[in-house]
């Protein structure tokens, strides 16, 4: 890493366990294995549940444990590299920390050996949005890019192709901090800190405590990038030594990006210098133009010309499934959000339009309070659909609109096209899970989207060309 303090690890002949199977622990487990380690893998879930991952492994000579963790696997190792998946203070991993085993992360592990310089982006909220656009300021720019992180490629994988002058772009978890220990990005950024995951972190502080440490190796050549319309964010100033520039969507800032008068600008101290008009965005809402301006304090502090961070905002499109428009269909304009997985998400959904939404909520509940979204649904919902196991808890809860049960996503997008008219908006940010009925958000997002897409093309056949049907903007 161009700081110069990497601390390369020597692993040949090493026994390192890596725990847990995810995406990262299998590259993790290939990495080590290349290098020349022992290396076990160890997966709670059972061998039927990890058919896609073992023949991988078994075919690179590392052993696999499935289901109960033995005694012994955490005990006879040199290193645990563990997945963020696995809770930091499972009883295996304190009792190899206190036998001295070093214990760290796929991303720790990443940071020893990759070359070039990080940028790391964490937050509540935004950080697939966030990452994405700030790759793609870097790379509009003819730098050598690479993205990826808590989203898409484990950063282990980046680290055969990397070089000194690789910008690696990571989104980075609250977890997945926890186990860092040299870690050490040149731009490390903080978009937001709300409530979440506290079940694994057990409070707000702990939570924000592990989103703090992404400052921790800065030293004041580094930049640490905040939001100053978060209060938690401005209470991280104590926590870092690197320089610290903010973004902010409601004032002007002395160092930094900001918005005002339609406008983003930038500031260095000195005079403010205009970015980009903020109608060259196409993201929809407010919490997009927080995402834009830290992608654009990024590419500022990487040196990206002004005018080509303009031309990397205005081609980014929604990333898939975060309030992703769809179609428009006899004038009514569908989007996707089925990351919207929390009640917070959705209310950031439905800030984003000024009214005539027709809002289909529902899924596997999460302990959620739907009351919450009274305020909104009243002033901007014309219907709410409900769908899935969590129908019947929101339907008890919400107030202010009209209610309709339609069960399935199926249901719910007929019923809403059904009564839409030109103007509206058919909008799929349910504030669930999605486990009830499908595999995952991004499985239920595309059932959304084909069946707009179905419909779509329904009416452009029954329309004559240069009809109102237009398809998607993608
Ligand atoms: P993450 O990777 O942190 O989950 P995403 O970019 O995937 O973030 O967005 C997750 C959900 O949060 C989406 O529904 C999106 O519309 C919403 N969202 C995106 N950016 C923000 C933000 N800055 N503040 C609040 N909500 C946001």
């Amino acid at each position: 890493m161009a700081s110069g303090q990497k601390s390369l690890m020597d692993v040949k002949n090493k026994r390192v366990l890596v725990v847990g199977l995810g995406k990262s622990g299998v590259a993790s487990a290939l990495f080590l294995q290349e290098r020349g380690a022992r290396v076990a893998v160890s997966d709670a879930k059972s061998p039927g549940q990890l058919r896609d991952e073992i023949p991988v492994l078994l075919d690179h000579s590392i052993s696999v444990e499935t289901g109960q963790h033995g005694e012994r696997t955490f005990r006879d190792q040199d290193l645990i590299v563990v997945s963020p998946g696995v809770p930091y203070d499972v009883p295996q991993l304190a009792q190899a920390r206190s036998m001295g085993i070093p214990v760290i992360g796929e991303i720790e592990l990443a940071a020893r050996y990759l070359k070039g310089k990080i940028v790391a982006i964490t937050g509540s909220n935004g950080k697939t949005t966030a990452t994405t656009l700030a790759g793609e300021i870097l790379a509009v720019s003819g730098s050598k890019v690479m993205v990826g992180g808590n989203i898409g490629t484990p950063a282990i994988s980046f680290v055969a192709n990397s070089t000194d002058d690789t910008w690696v772009v990571l989104e980075i978890s609250s977890f997945q901090l926890e186990t860092i220990e040299s870690f050490h990005p040149k731009i490390a950024v903080v978009l937001n800190v709300t409530p979440d995951h506290l079940d694994r972190h057990y409070s707000f502080e702990n939570y924000a405590a592990a989103k703090a440490r992404v400052f921790e190796n800065q030293t004041v050549e580094d930049f640490a990038v905040l939001n100053a319309d978060d209060h938690t964010c401005v209470e991280m100033i104590s926590k870092t030594k690197a320089q610290v520039y903010w973004f902010s969507r409601l004032r002007e800032i002395e160092r930094g990006t900001f918005a005002g008068d339609g406008w983003i600008f930038w500031r260095n101290g000195k005079g403010k210098r205009e970015i980009m008009p903020v109608s060259d965005i196409s993201l929809k809402g407010a919490h997009n133009l927080e995402n834009v301006l830290a992608g654009v304090c990024v590419g500022m502090l990487a040196g990206v010309k002004p005018s080509d961070i303009r031309k990397a905002v205005a081609q980014f499109k929604a990333v898939e499934h975060r309030l992703e428009y769809v179609a428009t269909i006899r004038g009514v304009e569908y989007y996707n959000d089925s990351k919207a997985t929390n009640v917070d998400a959705t209310i950031k959904a439905l800030e984003s339009f000024p009214g005539q939404i027709h809002l289909i909520l529902g899924g596997k509940d999460k302990g959620s309070d739907y009351t919450v979204l009274n305020a909104l649904l009243a002033g901007r919902v014309k219907r709410v659909y409900t769908v899935g196991a969590a129908a019947q808890k929101i339907e008890s809860q919400v107030r202010g609109t009209e209610v309709v049960s339609a069960g399935t996503i199926d249901a719910a997008v007929k019923r809403a096209s059904e009564s839409a008219t030109a103007g509206d908006v058919v909008l799929l940010a349910p504030a669930c899970a999605s486990f009830d009925q499908f595999e995952s958000y991004e499985h239920r997002g595309r059932v959304f989207k084909d069946l707009v897409r179905q419909m779509a093309s329904r009416e452009q056949e029954r329309e004559p060309a240069g009809s109102s049907t237009r398809g998607g903007r993608e």
